[in-house]
């Protein structure tokens, strides 16, 4: 199967790589632009100098003709994308390599794999754009597995099938965003859903995540666009009907959502598309601080106006994304519909912005306008971004939650604080920075986001995030939020969900996940632990 090779480390292609002097001069304008004082750039190991674990098992015969084992597929199977993931790619650290990575072009061959790994007792670890920030495809699995092989969908990738009178259409898991959208496009659809890390993640892995898209009110979560889903477990295939909703007791689709490849390989969903939009209206709000945006943007969320976009940055966060100078908290707000204008819409959002004395003439330093696409371009920029970080010794990561209403004043201060405190100890002496966005709002309670910037200290950078990490996440748990709004459970967010999911719950995933996956073959130690 004939794959653009990504790079086996960090974000993009290979062929994408930047020369060192363009490395260079990146490096200088984010410092700058950062205000942090960072050490000499690094260079990456080199995939000639890796030196991976000898594979444990070895391709069978029957499965040669899609399966590798070279060691560029390997350790680009090895990690997700984290920032943690990144630093160890970067340093040439492949813990867990899998032993070889099959890419089935069809389900009869994801069952072959399925059949052999069942009766090998090796681990089946679903793979689909490798953008897990939580440690969800790597193979790092329990001794007493044999082996562990990385199930690559990225062939299966074909939107087969458009329905324009139900408008859905239906799609293979490993079709990644870019390729998804020409495909619809050229019937002048769209699915609508834009995680920032579009470019690489798929279909599959985004309901296997239940990753939530750009867009920050009503179609966000992957799982409100999904009519049907099909997944192929050990146990036989899983496949639901089309319905456009349905009572019947609990959801086949939704129990897949989130399975986060425990359960089987989904392989293809039906899912709701729509034309593109034909109506826009975006504009920058400015507001005096962080907590007088987000009493507004209650207001807003709570007026049934749903905004497609409503993206509250505090004045660090406007700064570092170019959107706002540093001087005032600022909302991206934004319109859509395919239908009918929205300047009313837009008109009456501003209201509620004056209402809480929000300056709408001027969104950001670069005009309201400006400050959108400012931050649309930081926005998707972003992932490249942090593999030139790395190079320069920049520690950069993100949390992300969500709170009730009333309680997210009390909560973002006693995060804030944790967050910090936990910057200045990792980072003696350093000067870290924490910034905060609202992602997605809903009537009763925004997700949080909240980024951490700080040079690192070289060769301890994974500690010093695992430290921040672990501060922040207790603060997270303790009062009351969730660990993850769309990043998922995977292996680093397992202890922090122990404690948030009812153990009866647990008992009834364990129990599901026995029926259809008997050999506990499918993504060991992601989400919960096989009944072995
Ligand atoms: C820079 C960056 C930005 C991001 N932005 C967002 C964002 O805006 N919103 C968001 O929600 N997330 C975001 N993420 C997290 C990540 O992109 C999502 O979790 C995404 O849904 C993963 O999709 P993927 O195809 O890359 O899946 P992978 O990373 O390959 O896999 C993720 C998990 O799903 C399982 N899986 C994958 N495919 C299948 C399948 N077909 N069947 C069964 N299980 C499967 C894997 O085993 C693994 O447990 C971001 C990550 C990065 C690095």
């Amino acid at each position: 199967v004939n794959i653009r090779r990504h790079k086996h480390w960090g974000w993009g292609y290979e062929d994408q790589l930047p020369s060192a002097a363009q490395l260079r001069e990146t490096a200088a304008a984010l410092a700058s632009h950062l205000g942090l004082t960072v050490s000499e750039l690094e260079w990456p190991v080199a995939l000639e100098e890796l030196e991976l674990a000898p594979p444990r098992v070895t391709v069978p015969a029957g499965l040669s003709d899609i399966c590798v084992s070279d060691d560029h597929a390997r350790a680009s199977h090895a990690l997700g994308k984290s920032y943690a993931d990144v630093v160890n790619g970067f340093r040439g650290r492949f813990q867990h390599p899998p032993d070889f990575v099959a890419r089935p072009r069809d389900e009869r061959e994801i069952e072959r794999v399925l059949e052999w790994c069942a009766a090998e007792t090796v681990a089946a670890i679903p793979y689909g754009g490798g953008t897990s920030v939580v440690g969800g495809v790597s193979p790092d699995v329990a001794p007493s597995y044999n082996g562990a092989v990385s199930i690559d969908l990225r062939a299966l990738d074909r939107v087969l099938e458009v329905d324009p009178v139900s408008r859905a259409a239906r799609i293979q898991a490993g079709a990644a965003g870019p390729a998804l959208e020409s495909q619809l496009g050229e019937q002048r659809l769209t699915l609508r859903h834009f995680p920032q890390s579009f470019e690489f993640s798929t279909l599959g892995g985004w309901i296997a995540t239940r990753a939530a898209g750009h867009f920050a009110t009503v179609l966000t979560h992957i799982e409100d666009f999904v009519e049907s889903v099909r997944a192929i477990t050990p146990a036989g295939v899983w496949a639901s009907r089309r319905l456009p909703g349905s009572g019947a007791g609990v959801s086949p689709d939704r129990m897949l959502a989130g399975s986060e490849g425990v359960l089987g390989v989904i392989t293809e969903a039906w899912v709701r598309v729509q034309p593109r939009p034909a109506h826009r209206h975006s504009a920058g709000v400015r507001f005096g601080s962080f907590q007088s945006g987000a009493e507004c943007v209650r207001a807003i969320s709570q007026s049934g106006l749903n905004p497609a976009n409503c993206r509250l940055m505090d004045a660090r966060e406007a700064r570092t994304t170019m959107a706002g100078d540093g001087s005032h908290a600022l909302l991206v707000l934004g319109f859509e519909s395919v239908d009918h204008p929205v300047d009313a819409s837009m008109a009456r959002a501003l209201e509620i912005c004056a209402e809480h004395d929000g300056d709408a003439r001027e969104g950001g330093h670069r005009g309201s306008s400006d400050a959108v696409s400012a931050w649309r371009e930081a926005f998707l920029g972003a992932p490249y971004m942090r593999d030139v970080l790395v190079a320069m010794g920049v520690l950069s990561e993100t949390f992300e939650t969500a709170i009730t209403w009333e309680r997210f004043p009390e909560f973002h201060e006693r995060v804030s604080m944790a967050a910090q405190q936990a910057l200045r100890e990792a980072c003696p002496g350093a000067q870290g920075q924490l910034s905060c966005r609202f992602t997605h709002v809903y009537p009763d309670g925004p997700a949080v986001y909240y980024t951490v910037l700080a040079p690192a200290r070289r060769g301890e950078e994974v500690e010093q995030w695992q430290a921040i990490k672990q501060a922040v996440s207790d603060v997270v748990i303790g009062e009351g939020g969730t660990i993850t709004h769309h990043h998922a459970v995977g292996r680093e967010h397992r202890r922090w969900y122990e404690k948030q999911r009812p153990g009866p719950f647990a008992a009834a995933l364990r129990g599901a996940k026995a029926a259809v996956d008997p050999q506990g073959i499918m993504n060991p130690g992601v989400l919960i632990d096989p009944a072995r």
